[in-house]
């Protein structure tokens, strides 16, 4: 139906004859000729039809915003002064021979021009319409693009396509599961898997090594703003690599996006040890475009007898950190360093202690806090010299519970990084390694950091010997403070395996019950392996530079993980639970709703 894309026509296609098919984006009639900008997914290009063009000029009069028209046409140079700088076709237009209406439009719930006026929820609902817009056309070609890169620089690298199950027993990735009831098997569920985890680690036990897939994850966690229930990774397992190994050969591929889709180059991608991303930037994915960082001064405090800093000082789990502003003394306001304390408070720290740096050669008189005064003299120039203190700086403090200081630090110096534009570079990237094993759930026991299949780097004897000591085998890559991907050498024996079950507090029998089939494969012959997953949808988000991740996927849920387009998830009829066996427990609530039949009343 047609020769060319609309957005694809350009100065190369001057005195041929083009059909294209698309919609109204917009309709002008000028003193007996009318202009209709015609769209496609490519973009938009200038119609004319003038009087001379009898019935297709009449038809032309008829046309409205978003009818599709199937136009033949010549395509000509605009006249200088109508040439439109701002518009990839605005140096030609089509000179309309023929017009056929395709289909007609109602007039739509909201301008596409004016989408912003209109809350997300609306565009949600006529997703079908907000996709029309150019800034999402820009972005689903984006993502078409960077999978289609992916895959390329997979398949040269050997790695395989293979599709695991999304029906399927719980994978553990520490989220809530998707559940799917069983008709066949009364009383059993499916569960939808967060990640392909173990299916890839089966697959290196089969020999497929380097396997990759572009997978559907789902995780039913409450939602954060950059999160979606379903959402996509990069998934890839090799074996016979070692971690360097397969750090490079993903780090490549990462590499290759923005080389060839962005023309950004990176140079080395440090690896840090997380211990020092959370020493020193409050965070296990610290966003390097900003200069600050976090101070330990808990060994400066202990003597004194402000409460508030030695309390924390004497107590092996808390921390006493300060945060040097340069220049800060002059760049934040009474009122900002106010909402900062609240900023900080929902991190749960009970204030934000400071110290105005004005003249540090006279200690008595040169600094302005409300603290100072409780601390001597030999403190207060001890603390200037540990961070570094010129005259104009502003010195934030964090005392309390590690995790406390730690996150309210952490995310401050995010916040001022961005409130006053310190970034240096525009494109931070970073490997974060040697993560601990486990953290303590706070019940006495321990969660895994990563996975439960992840690799300690010591011997099952000291694990178990000290699992809080134990560091794992796994690496993140973070960009800008978002970690993009993540993953690790994993497990290869079945001694290992149990005994990082044994420690999360699995007994024998749940092991059997769950993962007998992984603890099988690893006992017929497990290659040494490991992988790593990016999360396409984020990594994309920071490409196209994207404020929601919502704007870089097609189809994407709300908040409260529904889709308000298709209304899911909706009810389903008695027929249908009773064949899954299942009675609804809030017979009330699913009564008002559901289309009940008389005959299976509830
Ligand atoms: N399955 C992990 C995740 O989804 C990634 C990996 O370890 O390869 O985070």
């Amino acid at each position: 139906m047609r020769s060319q894309y609309c957005g694809a026509l350009n100065a190369s296609h001057i005195n041929q004859e083009v059909t294209l098919c698309g919609w109204v984006d917009g309709r002008r009639d000028h003193g007996g000729v009318i202009f209709i900008d015609l769209r496609d997914r490519e973009g938009v290009v200038q119609v004319v039809f003038d009087p001379d063009g009898k019935e297709n000029f009449a038809l032309a009069d008829k046309v409205r915003g978003e009818y599709v028209l199937q136009v033949t046409g010549k395509v000509r140079a605009r006249a200088a002064a109508t040439v439109n700088p701002n518009m990839p076709t605005g140096e030609i237009e089509v000179y309309g021979t023929a017009l056929t209406i395709l289909n007609e439009a109602k007039t739509i719930p909201f301008p596409l021009d004016g989408y912003t006026t209109v809350g997300e929820e609306t565009r949600l609902k006529y997703r079908f319409l907000d996709l029309r817009r150019a800034e999402m056309q820009k972005n689903l070609r984006f993502r078409s693009k960077v999978t289609s890169a992916i895959r390329n620089y997979l398949d040269r690298n050997g790695f395989l396509d293979v599709e695991t199950p999304i029906l399927t027993r719980a994978t553990p990735e520490g989220a809530r599961d998707y559940l799917v009831p069983s008709r066949t098997h009364d009383g059993k569920f499916f569960a939808l898997p967060q990640s392909p985890q173990l299916f890839k680690q089966l697959l290196m036990v089969a020999g497929y090594d380097r396997y990759y897939q572009i997978a559907k994850c789902f995780r039913d966690e409450d939602l954060r703003a950059d999160r979606q229930p379903e959402f996509t990774q990069i998934d890839i397992e090799t074996s016979f690599m070692s971690q360097e190994q397969i750090m490079e050969v993903t780090e490549g591929m990462f590499r290759e996006l923005f080389k060839d889709l962005l023309n950004i180059e990176f140079a080395e991608i440090k690896h840090m040890p997380f211990s020092e991303a959370i020493a020193k930037y409050g965070s296990d994915k610290p966003d390097m475009r900003i200069p600050l960082q976090l101070v330990d001064i808990k060994d400066l405090v202990t003597e004194v007898e402000f409460k508030v800093f030695a309390g924390p000082a004497n107590d092996p789990k808390s921390r006493v950190t300060a945060l040097k502003v340069p220049g800060g003394n002059e760049k934040l306001t009474r009122k900002q360093i106010d909402d900062y304390t609240k900023f900080v408070s929902i991190y749960g720290a009970k204030g934000l202690a400071y110290i105005k740096v004005n003249d540090k050669s006279d200690l008595e008189e040169g600094l302005q806090s409300p603290i100072v005064k409780n601390l001597p003299v030999p403190v207060r120039a001890a603390i200037l010299e540990r961070v570094g203190a010129e005259n104009g700086d502003l010195i934030f403090f964090g005392a309390d519970k590690h995790k406390i200081v730690t996150e309210a630090l952490g995310a401050l110096r995010c916040k001022l990084g961005a409130d006053l534009n310190l970034y240096t570079t525009e494109w931070a990237p970073l490997w974060v390694v040697d993560f601990p094993m486990f953290e303590d759930d706070d019940k006495g026991g321990w969660t895994s950091i990563h996975h439960p299949f992840t690799s300690p780097s010591c011997t099952p004897e000291q694990l178990v010997a000290s699992p809080g000591d134990a560091l794992s085998r796994a690496y993140d890559l973070v960009l800008n403070g978002t970690e993009l991907g993540g993953g690790s050498v994993r497990i290869h024996s079945p001694e290992m395996q149990q005994a990082v079950f044994q420690i999360l507090g699995i007994s024998p029998e749940e092991q059997r019950e769950k993962f007998g089939f992984l603890l099988d494969a690893l006992s017929y012959g497990a290659p040494p392996h490991g992988g790593l997953a990016f999360g396409l949808d984020r990594l994309i988000m920071l490409m196209v530079g994207a404020s929601s991740i919502r704007d870089v996927i097609a189809f994407p849920k709300t908040q409260s993980a529904a889709c308000v387009m298709t209304d899911a998830p909706g009810t389903v009829d008695e027929l249908q639970l009773r064949e899954l066996h299942i009675r609804l427990r809030n017979q009330k609530k699913a009564a008002d709703t559901a289309t009940e039949s008389p005959e299976y009343g509830m």
